[in-house]
């Protein structure tokens, strides 16, 4: 089958939360964009991940006229708490500073999909990107579409939004990128759950963290630590209530179980995020632990500062933000590699003493006292109770 050919500003690859966003902010800027989804759109739509969006993100899709995407849809009122050996701890916020809200990342994800195709927008679902000859000299994406058909793409810029796992970071040469990786000594039971998302709280116990945290109206999702190398065999339903509600120290309601898996937990970094004209967003550049839910906030991050760039490279002939695109976001994402270091082993040290051992759960027992009586740490755990921080 003979290959087609097309041109674009910009080559987005992936279009979850950092695509979509990106795509959104260059079109309504004048910038023209493509972008490439190896899953089918109903896939993408139903993928059940993070389930709020912080205040930095809020504020962004305002500022960037984007308010619509903050329609979390039919949600609940949610009532959030925190335990500790089975206590609830009085948590006092002030909420003027805090405009988190709760939103299911497939309902943004659906949003930020539909202003974008609505607004004349092109994406290609199934499209089967390959690595080679992304990061040449004049860059261009081959892929090819759900019909058998080959289309070469060339471009400006390609912003490589496709995961940890995608395609784009894969075509960048050995050697140019380093990889910075910690593992936790602990993993999480990540469990999906028809239980509505009344509730959310976060438990720290001898037993092991345990978190229940909303995911829309009907749903939540569980989290409990588990040993590293469990597997999900090892975890039969009743096993799932039976450990969350002994650490809670009350039942927050049962329901059907949806899915579950073990899920590791590690912070990866990889330097620096752009090579030539290559330039890599949100998990594709960087994993944080899901106790700091900060993958979304980073992946906005990286969209807002890679868009100011191009657009002021395509509008004002000004290259300075993509030249410093690497070192900007790199800043900012080692300071949450920071905090969702130090938040994710706080919280699983001060429960389960089996990996740290009994001092260093003393000590991160004082560090939480610490926090609950400074109102700055308050605003913290508030968040994390409505799953973001
Ligand atoms: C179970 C779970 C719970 C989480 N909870 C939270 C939370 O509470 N708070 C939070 O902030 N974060 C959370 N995260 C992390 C958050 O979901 C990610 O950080 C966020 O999705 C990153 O967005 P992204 O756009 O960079 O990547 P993704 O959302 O992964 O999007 C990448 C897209 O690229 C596509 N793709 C992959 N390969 C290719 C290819 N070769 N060609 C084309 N397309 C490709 C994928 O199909 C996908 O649509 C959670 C993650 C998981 C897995």
């Amino acid at each position: 089958m003979a290959e087609v050919e097309k041109r674009t500003a910009v080559v987005v690859v992936g279009a979850g939360v950092a695509g979509l966003t990106v795509g959104n902010l260059l079109r309504r800027n004048g910038v023209d964009c493509i972008i490439l989804e190896r899953r089918s759109r109903e896939h993408v739509e139903a993928r059940q991940r993070a389930g709020t969006l912080d205040t930095r993100g809020v504020r962004l899709f305002r500022e960037w006229g984007l308010a619509e995407v903050l329609d979390a849809g039919p949600t609940t009122e949610v009532e959030g708490s925190f335990f500790i050996d089975g206590h609830a701890m009085p948590i006092e916020v002030d909420e003027d500073d805090n405009e988190s809200i709760f939103i299911p990342q497939q309902f943004l994800v659906r949003r930020l999909a539909d202003i974008f195709l609505r607004e004349g927008g092109e994406i290609r679902y199934q499209a089967d990107v390959e690595p080679s000859g992304i990061a040449g000299a004049s860059p261009a994406v081959r892929y090819r579409d759900s019909t058998g058909a080959t289309v070469v793409l060339h471009c400006d810029y390609v912003a490589g939004c496709d995961g940890d796992r995608g395609a784009t970071r894969g075509s960048i040469p050995a050697g140019v990128l380093t990889r910075y990786a910690y593992e936790f000594k602990y993993s999480w039971l990540s469990v999906l759950a028809a239980v509505p998302g009344k509730t959310s709280g976060m438990a720290i116990h001898t037993r092991g963290l345990a978190g229940l945290i909303p995911r829309g109206a009907e749903n939540s999702r569980i989290y409990l630590q588990c040993p590293v190398g469990d597997t999900v065999a090892q975890w039969p339903d009743k096993r799932v209530w039976d450990e969350l509600e002994a650490r809670v120290g009350q039942s927050l309601g049962r329901g059907e179980i949806l899915s579950k898996e073990v899920v590791a937990l590690r912070g990866v970094v990889h330097e620096p995020m752009h090579h030539g004209r290559v330039y890599l967003l949100g998990d594709a550049a960087h994993i944080v632990p899901p106790m700091s839910a900060k993958g979304i906030h980073l992946a906005l991050f990286d969209a807002e500062t890679f868009a100011k760039a191009v657009i002021a490279q395509v509008r004002d002939g000004d290259p300075s933000l993509l030249d410093s695109y690497s070192d900007t976001c790199l800043g900012h994402v080692w300071n949450y590699q920071a905090f969702a270091t130090w938040i994710t082993d706080l919280m699983h040290n001060a429960g389960d003493p089996s990996s740290e051992g009994e001092f260093r759960k003393q000590v991160a027992r004082a560090e939480l006292r610490r926090q609950f009586e400074s109102e700055a740490a308050n605003r913290v755990f508030s968040e994390l109770t409505s799953g973001t921080a």
